[in-house]
């Protein structure tokens, strides 16, 4: 019998009844804008931007309408400038190198390597083109940070993180997003808290939280939020700020305020299932599994696997021979690109140099999301069909060509 996946890899898990019923009070009482209170209400926003950085241990905490303009905010209140140049990971998705672009500066890609984190070797060749780095944390792969941070702090360059898809994970204990000046994080559906769009950054650097506060588009009311630094941080910068809006409203808040208490629940649901797709496709023959570091504590929403060496056949008949079975997967390699999978080389607009380890890494690199609506027995299911269909292209000898 041929076995088949007939889930979908692209459905979440609902929001939470509590989540639910707050944003049908927002919409009953009609006060959705942020910054539209009444005399002794706080306002959901204010308050998740509260709870958020209690959460992650950050002093100051600002909720925007995205990841991408958490990212592009933060680069503005560290002060890159149009024109800038700026450190980044080759192996990230779009919005990472669209944040750059948004600020007016230019992105010097850095080779991934094959735990598929930043190559730090080649971090530190080229940490002398910039003075920041948006540090991707692609997949929820983390690097050695210790050593990442080292690298910056010998050649003064700035970091900022992007924790997309690190929401939960940390370094050592450390939170991810907790090492850089500034964290960014995205709330849009696909990532570990769901309020359709939306994004925090956090930092401990007042200025900083000052800077984006006013750009989110504050106007002078930045009194009214709470994770953010006393009003005489606001001093001089309310004049030399300009707004950008890009402000998170009280309805997303009022969803999202629920979902921090259960995050380190659904982290270790996601990794159940993470480990029983590592468990089913260890050891098949031609697969490369990724080992995970233990000094890091992944989310296991996405996972990776590589088949190194293969050819395009190769790898375009594993993924039509699992999609005929049900089960996505996204290929890295692939020259064009499709859905949200785009690499360095078709971002033309940043003029990419060619990256020969980061070619050679995409070539075999398989992704797929694993939604916590799939069950750890749907997920060893899938891992009997990737290994099936890796096996079967391995011995129609497709591998080799
Ligand atoms: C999703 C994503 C972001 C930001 O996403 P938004 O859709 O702007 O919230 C940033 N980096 C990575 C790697 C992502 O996958």
């Amino acid at each position: 019998m041929v076995e088949r996946f007939t889930g979908s890899f692209t459905q979440q898990g609902p929001i939470p009844e509590t989540g639910i019923a707050a944003a049908l009070d927002v919409l009953r009482h009609g006060r959705l804008h942020r910054y539209n209170v009444t005399q002794d209400e706080a306002g959901e926003a204010a308050l998740l931007e509260e709870e958020f950085a209690a959460f992650i241990g950050a002093r100051y905490c600002l909720a925007v309408t995205s990841g991408g303009y958490a990212m592009a905010t933060a680069l503005r209140a560290v002060g890159v400038q149009p024109g800038d140049r700026v450190l980044s990971n080759a192996f990230t998705l779009a919005p990472v190198p669209g944040a750059i672009a948004a600020v007016g500066a230019a992105p010097v890609f850095v080779e991934v390597t094959d735990q598929l984190t930043i190559d730090l070797d080649d971090l530190a060749a080229k940490a002398d083109q910039a003075d920041v780095l948006l540090l991707s944390h692609m997949r929820g792969h983390i690097c050695d940070m210790d050593r990442l941070m080292e690298i910056c702090r010998d050649a003064n360059v700035t970091v900022v993180e992007d924790c997309a898809h690190t929401m939960g994970g940390s370094w050592r204990g450390v939170a991810s997003g907790r090492h850089g000046i500034v964290g960014c994080y995205s709330t849009q559906t696909y990532k570990h808290m769901n309020s359709g769009e939306g994004g925090f950054l956090v930092t401990d650097d007042a200025e900083i939280a000052a800077r984006a506060i006013m750009l989110s588009g504050s106007y002078m009311l930045y009194a009214r939020h709470r994770a953010s630094p006393p009003a005489e941080a606001f001093e001089q910068i309310k004049y030399e700020t300009p707004n950008m809006s890009g402000r998170m409203d009280n309805l997303r808040a009022a969803i999202l305020r629920p979902q921090i208490a259960i995050l380190a629940d659904q982290c270790e649901r996601w990794n159940a299932r993470y480990r029983a797709l590592e468990d089913g496709l260890r050891g098949v023959p031609g697969l490369t599994v990724i080992e995970r570091p233990n000094d890091e504590y992944y989310v296991g929403s996405s996972f990776q696997f590589l088949l190194p060496g293969w050819g395009p056949a190769a790898m375009e008949a594993v993924v039509a021979g699992c999609l005929d079975r049900g089960v996505e997967l996204k290929w890295f390699g692939a020259p064009e690109p499709a859905g949200f999978t785009s690499k360095y080389s078709s971002w033309t607009y940043a003029n990419p140099a060619p990256l020969p380890v980061t070619d050679r890494v995409l070539a075999g690199l398989l992704d797929m999301r694993v939604p916590l609506t799939f069950s750890v027995e749907d997920c060893q299911l899938i891992a009997r069909i990737i290994a099936s269909e890796v096996t079967r292209a391995q011995e129609a000898g497709l591998a080799a060509e």
